[in-house]
């Protein structure tokens, strides 16, 4: 016997028919003597609703108002679902976050999980009844409902699979697992069989959008094994695939390169002609921070007379006009010559705990690009990543040739 969390998203609790899916397979984990506790979403298409709505009922709304009505569509769907299950016999009841209670920060919006005690649920699911839970929800320490940030049941789900210390967390979800690439872009993308902590952090991070990073993070802090997987395979079928994210050890062949994610949210400035001397980057950088703008790529030529140097980085493409605006405004404070802006570029990352331990791996990256034309913009790298930024026209073409490259096609 094993204790189960099960999640599952949007498109698979988008009707009363597809909940009727679900509860088959929480039959199943049921009969086969686990003990269970689900989480669900709204049904899809629904948590967009209601954030319209808060939006168009006051442009300056109380953040804790707004999780008031958000966090609504998740305990829609945690309450039919406890129905249908009943419905064929399985006892179950519904529990809001703040029945659990779930508690969280008071960052209303995008709420972090503090500590929390899963013994109500535990107490519940020995007793034999299935424990449904709204994801996305909790409590804040002002008793206030609070929301974990779009995407947020997969952490729900997470941080309830290490309270409860169950053995596994399923996430459920439209596709079959986490893929090499985007398998619209690359047809020869293979599902993954195993993915290490850090390479599903990396590959969320970076565009993979199978998971929310911070339910990676949280998997990963807690050692909780998650599996995902569809919802739309036969509740039951015997012959069923998905990807398992887990410890690094527990993996036997891995690749060098385990995936690459790719990310179109980028946006390039480049400031021409900074002073070169000490203080300059703290001129630059400083007024973006303060204004919550996070940098992520930065290079910065050497400069060929000795006095003044460009400086190019990228910020999230929803904060381009933003930080236009912080650094003409900061321009007598920093001193530069012109400011250049452009959002037509991707960022395309390479990612696998093999490169810690394999050389040469850039280098393979940066000629296999060169003999295609495209010219890098950008690189940055990590123990287990290499990220480049190129023009977003060349995205499929840089995509399709690493995949092929570092030998993920599927045969
Ligand atoms: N319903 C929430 C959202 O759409 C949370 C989730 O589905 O994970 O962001
Ligand atoms: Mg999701």
């Amino acid at each position: 016997m094993a204790r189960l969390v099960l999640k599952f998203g949007g498109t698979s609790v988008a009707t009363v028919e597809r909940i009727r899916n679900v509860a088959r397979h929480v039959e199943r984990e049921v009969k086969a003597g686990h003990q269970v506790a689900v989480v669900v979403s709204a049904m899809s298409g629904t948590t967009n609703q209601l954030v319209t709505w808060v939006k168009e009922a006051s442009e300056f709304y109380d953040p804790r108002e707004y999780d008031a009505v958000v966090a609504s569509g998740e305990q829609v769907t945690s309450g039919l679902l406890a129905i249908v299950l009943h419905s064929i016999g399985i006892k179950a009841r519904s529990w809001q976050g703040w029945q659990i209670p779930l508690n969280t920060d008071d960052s209303h919006g995008a709420a972090s999980i503090a500590d929390f005690n899963g013994e109500r649920l535990i107490a519940g699911m020995e007793s034999g009844e299935v424990a449904v839970i709204a994801g996305f929800q909790g409590v804040a320490s002002n008793e206030r409902i609070a929301t974990l940030g779009r995407g947020g049941s997969d952490t729900s789900a997470v941080a309830i699979a290490a309270a409860v210390k169950a053995d596994r967390c399923d996430i459920y979800t439209d596709v079959d697992g986490v893929y090499t690439t985007d398998p619209r872009v690359v047809t020869k993308a293979q599902r993954i069989e195993r993915i290490a902590y850090e390479e599903m952090l990396e590959m969320a991070s970076l565009g993979a959008k199978v998971l929310q990073v911070r339910s990676v993070e949280m998997a990963m802090v807690h050692r909780v094994p998650v599996y995902v997987r569809s919802s739309f395979d036969a509740p039951d079928a015997s012959n069923w695939n998905g990807t398992l994210v887990c410890d690094e050890e527990e993996i036997m062949e891995s690749q060098v390169v385990t995936g690459i994610a790719f990310s179109k949210d980028e946006a390039k400035i480049t400031l021409v002609q900074v002073a070169d001397k000490p203080g300059v980057a703290a001129k630059v950088f400083g007024p973006l921070a303060d204004a919550s703008i996070n940098v992520d790529m930065i290079v910065q030529n050497v400069s060929s007379d000795g006095k003044t140097t460009d400086m190019t980085f990228t910020v999230p493409a929803a904060e381009f006009a933003r930080a236009m605006d912080v650094l003409t405004k900061a321009k007598g404070e920093i001193g530069y010559g012109e400011l250049r802006g452009d959002k037509d570029v991707v960022k395309v990352s390479c990612i696998g705990v093999g490169m810690r331990t394999h050389a040469g791996v850039a280098v393979k990256m940066f000629r296999a690009l060169a003999e295609r034309g495209i010219n890098i913009q950008a690189i940055t790298t990590s123990e287990i990543k290499i990220s480049i930024l190129i023009e977003a026209a060349y995205t499929e073409l840089a995509v399709r040739a690493l995949h092929t490259l570092y030998d993920l096609d599927k045969a």
